[in-house]
């Protein structure tokens, strides 16, 4: 997080210097041949954009990895493998747009008035902030509200939704996702943002896999935060707590997934599945999580805890985007019985097929395999 004590001259002479003595590693090369066609990048990239101590603690998150920033304002996060080694990429412009609306939300005294003291948060600054957000989309700065405690909830929130972010595109490399497409003569990059790959025979397999990278993130990412000293920061008297918070920071991507689907006049159906799918998932797992892990549920039926919808409506409220959604109580149900269940017949092969390549992999690399109750979720009726 972008919150370091050095005088801006100070920095800028440290930038200088390493800019002079950094030489980029064999991964940054690597790194850079995969990614180079989506921009640039390099050693020095998330210094120069305010972004290295992010991309340093999601580095410390895997092993097999190598986690970097590539300068564009696409909003996208991508991985790839070379080697046994996970390759993952997030766009500067996603990372920054995130923590802008974060920021933007939680300057806005009416968004949860229940978290920290709202009342502390002038009008105007607010409504500079939104102005800020709507006209000048790839401004790369945040401005914090003068309530310390919503702006703690702020640094919390960047923090889970990169890491939730990071997990999922790990879980495609643990999961063996590239392994399987490439054996099957597909593409060899995961692009968050691309559904119009159009390899319709696989498009069943690719939806069944983003939906499975979402559940071992959410597992992750939940069971990551809750063992971080920051979760606990979030007491009774920040009005959210830790588990809250992180809630609040994926049902903001997931929403955020969903406006911007619309806003692309995106085709879905094809290598993601439905936004509004994962979030159905999403809620569903931090609910019925316990069952079945080690991870504790947390409620999904308390009225105060339906941040979608909340999202939605501020977006909505304030003409960031003119699209809407339900994000009720209801369409967890109906989707989580009627459209998450995919077609038995492909899951079977797709299951008895990336076994054997997933057994082999974890093997060999003596990693951790990912927790597998996400399984049996699909193999109940
Ligand atoms: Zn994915």
């Amino acid at each position: 997080m972008p919150t370091s004590r050095k005088s801006a001259s100070q920095l800028l002479d440290e930038l200088e210097k390493k800019r002079r003595t950094v030489k980029p590693s064999d991964d940054h090369l690597i790194f850079r041949e995969i990614f180079g066609w989506l921009g640039t990048s390099g050693p020095i990239l998330a210094d120069e954009e305010g972004l290295h101590e992010l991309r340093d603690d999601l580095n410390a998150l895997g092993e097999h990895v190598h986690f970097d920033f590539v300068k564009s304002n696409a909003k996208t996060a991508l991985v790839a493998e070379r080697n046994d080694k996970a390759y993952i990429a997030m766009t500067t412009g996603f990372s920054w747009l995130l923590m802008r609306l974060f920021g933007t939300l939680l300057s806005d005294p009416k968004f949860s008035p229940k978290i920290g003291d709202p009342e502390k948060i002038p009008a105007e600054f607010f409504e500079w902030q939104l102005k800020l957000f709507r006209d000048d989309p790839f401004i790369k700065a945040i401005a914090l509200p003068s309530c310390k405690k919503r702006s703690d909830v702020i640094l919390g929130l960047i923090s889970c939704a990169h890491t939730f972010l990071f997990f999922h595109e790990y879980s495609h490399f643990l999961l063996r996702h590239l392994e399987y497409l490439e054996s099957n003569g597909a593409l060899s990059v995961i692009d968050e943002s691309d559904p119009t790959d159009g390899r319709q025979a696989l498009s069943e397999i690719l939806q069944i896999m983003e939906l499975e990278a979402d559940r071992t993130a959410i597992l992750t990412s939940l069971r990551y935060w809750r063992s971080i000293p920051e979760s606990e920061h979030f007491d009774e008297s920040f009005g959210i707590s830790g588990d809250e918070v992180w809630l609040l920071a994926v049902e903001t991507v997931m929403v955020l997934f969903e406006h911007l689907s619309k806003e692309n006049k995106l085709v879905e159906g094809l290598t993601h599945p439905p936004a509004l799918d994962r979030w159905a998932q999403l809620k569903w797992i931090a609910h019925f999580a316990a069952e079945e892990s080690d991870v504790s549920n947390i409620p999904m039926n308390k009225r105060n805890l339906n941040f979608a919808q909340t999202v939605n409506d501020f977006l909505k409220r304030n003409e960031v985007s003119e699209h809407s959604a339900d994000y009720s109580a209801d369409v967890v149900t109906k989707l989580v019985t009627e459209s998450l269940p995919r077609a038995p017949e492909v899951m079977n092969q797709y299951i008895s097929e990336i076994s054997k390549i997933q057994t082999r992999f974890w093997d060999k690399n003596g990693v951790s395999p990912p927790t597998h109750w996400e399984r049996a979720y699909f193999e109940r009726e």
